[in-house]
């Protein structure tokens, strides 16, 4: 029998008000239950969100180094169950095997680094123009905050946003994404465990209509940190800011890298097929537009195709480079997306089908797709499509090829493949991207540099990652001291 799990609400599980649970499959295999939620309402959700209101001033005159011993010990826990919370994740999401170890490992890496960061808050101290004056700063937490999370990266986000809230001295309500929500659950179990008080660290599943909206418009949550699509940022954004709530916002994205006539042309194949087909291209980050350079096209399509035929598919827990999509209707919309780019007149150089039969039968599979021929206007040049599908499009020169790469409403990641410094540089300077790469993928990130997007792809209020993931939640007091 799958286990029960409750929310967590004051530093005890409970379960719903609606006596409702819903269960998380596995998409490699949908009969395998990973495990059993709560089916929470709005009055979940506010008891959760009061109990973290309750918690409030304890936590924040609790040291901050106290708050970082807290989160150290909770990633040792972490770190002593990785290959556990690997497999966990890997049948609850479905990707292979190593992306779900290192993002295991990112969870606990981010626990540490914000542990670190503990005992570096505080404030600047400033020169006064009034004499006798000591003239400061000083970091203080928002209060509550609301964290809504996706599916894709269910142990990662979490913990980007779980550790700087807490470690600034705010308390939270964290929802996590239905589809994979177990993962998440280890993190706040560690977090108790740890030593956590109560009601710091609240956790609430169930659907993001009412959950999600009961966080974003109760007026005892501060501040509101949201990580999924721009369709359901846009409601988020629009009902947190109605009580003027601090939000952030991180979304979809349609990211390029452009192969310039001096690429590496096997190199650059490797960089898109591993952008575009890692953890089964669901990845906001992932690589969804390859721009190239006519000199270079053919080659790079035959070689982009030979990356994408030579991929294993099937369970991630088994010894495959990219495992099924989330779910069935995660793979209609990847069929429906295939089907747009036909019938829009790009060329299907690999891919385009669903695995259905054999050791394919019961899981949500799809061959890595390669279109060419693409042209900027298409939908599957605009549109997100999360799935393991990579549109080339042909261009003639490095200034049609960033035009191209902006020509979108989003601005997540971009990359180049080039051994030209003039255009590596002018890349970096021209391209509408929160993240710019030369010679890398569009996906992969380091947890110490502000990370988030720009235009459609981010609210740009503030950024995630680094000290930028402490600003979003900590406001700040000048002191004028005259003693
Ligand atoms: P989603 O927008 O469907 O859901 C995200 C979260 O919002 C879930 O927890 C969901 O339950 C909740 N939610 C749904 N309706 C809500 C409402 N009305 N009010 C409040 N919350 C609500 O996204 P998803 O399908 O889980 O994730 C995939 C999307 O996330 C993709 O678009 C991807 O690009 C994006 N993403 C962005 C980043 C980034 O950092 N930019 C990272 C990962 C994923």
């Amino acid at each position: 029998m799958p286990e029960t799990v409750g929310n967590f609400v004051s530093g005890e599980w409970t379960d719903s008000e609606t006596g409702e649970t819903f269960a998380v499959e596995n998409p490699a295999d949908p009969d395998d239950v990973v495990a059993r939620f709560q089916q929470s309402n709005a009055a979940d959700t506010e008891r959760a969100i009061e109990a973290a209101a309750e918690a409030t001033d304890e936590w924040a005159a609790t040291p901050a180094p106290e708050r970082g011993r807290i989160l150290n010990t909770a990633a040792q826990q972490l770190e002593s169950k990785k290959d556990e919370l690997t497999e966990t994740l890997v049948r609850e999401e479905g990707k292979a095997r190593p992306e779900a170890s290192g993002e295991v490992q990112r969870a606990i890496d981010i626990f540490y680094y914000y542990a670190e960061k503990a005992r570096d808050l505080g404030g600047d101290v400033k020169a006064s123009s009034g004499s006798g004056t000591t003239l400061y700063t000083v970091g203080e937490p928002l209060g509550v905050a609301g964290l809504i999370t996706p599916w894709n990266y269910p142990i990662a986000i979490p913990a980007w946003k779980l550790a700087p809230a807490l470690v600034t001295g705010n308390t939270v309500v964290l929802k996590p994404a239905s589809l994979a929500p177990t993962v998440a659950k280890e993190l706040v179990e560690a977090l108790d465990d740890a030593g956590l008080p109560d009601g710091v660290l609240n956790f609430v599943t169930g659907p993001g209509s009412e959950v999600g909206t009961a966080i974003c418009t109760h007026e005892a949550v501060d501040a509101v940190s949201f990580t999924g699509s721009g369709q359901v940022g846009d409601v988020v954004y629009e009902q947190a800011a109605e009580d003027q709530k601090r939000v952030q916002l991180e979304m979809g994205g349609k990211n390029p890298t452009v192969v310039s006539e001096s690429a590496d042309v096997e190199e650059a194949a490797e960089i898109v097929g591993s952008g575009a087909f890692d953890v089964t291209g669901q990845a906001c980050t992932a690589t969804s537009r390859a721009i190239v350079h006519e000199s270079v096209y053919d080659e790079f399509v035959d070689e982009l195709v030979a990356y994408a035929e030579a991929l294993s598919i099937g369970p991630g827990l088994e010894d495959n480079d990219m495992g099924p999509q989330v779910s069935a209707s995660e793979l209609d919309d990847t069929m429906t997306y295939i089907d747009v780019g036909k019938d829009e007149g790009a060329s299907l150089e690999t891919g385009g089908d669903a695995l259905e039969s054999g050791e394919y039968e019961d899981g949500y599979f799809v061959e890595p797709t390669v279109f060419s021929d693409v042209s900027s206007e298409m939908r599957i040049a605009q549109e997100e499509i999360f799935g393991p599908v990579v549109a080339v499009i042909p261009v003639s020169d490095f200034e049609e090829s960033v035009a191209v790469a902006n020509d979108t409403q989003y601005g997540l990641s971009a990359s180049i493949v080039t051994q030209d410094l003039t255009e590596a540089n002018r890349f970096v300077d021209e391209v509408e991207a929160g993240v710019v790469k030369v010679n890398e993928k569009t996906t992969g990130l380091e947890l110490n540099v502000p990370f988030g997007g720009m235009k459609a792809s981010s609210s740009e209020t503030y950024r995630e990652q680094g000290d930028a993931g402490l600003d979003f939640y900590t406001t700040t007091k000048t002191v004028y001291y005259n003693y």
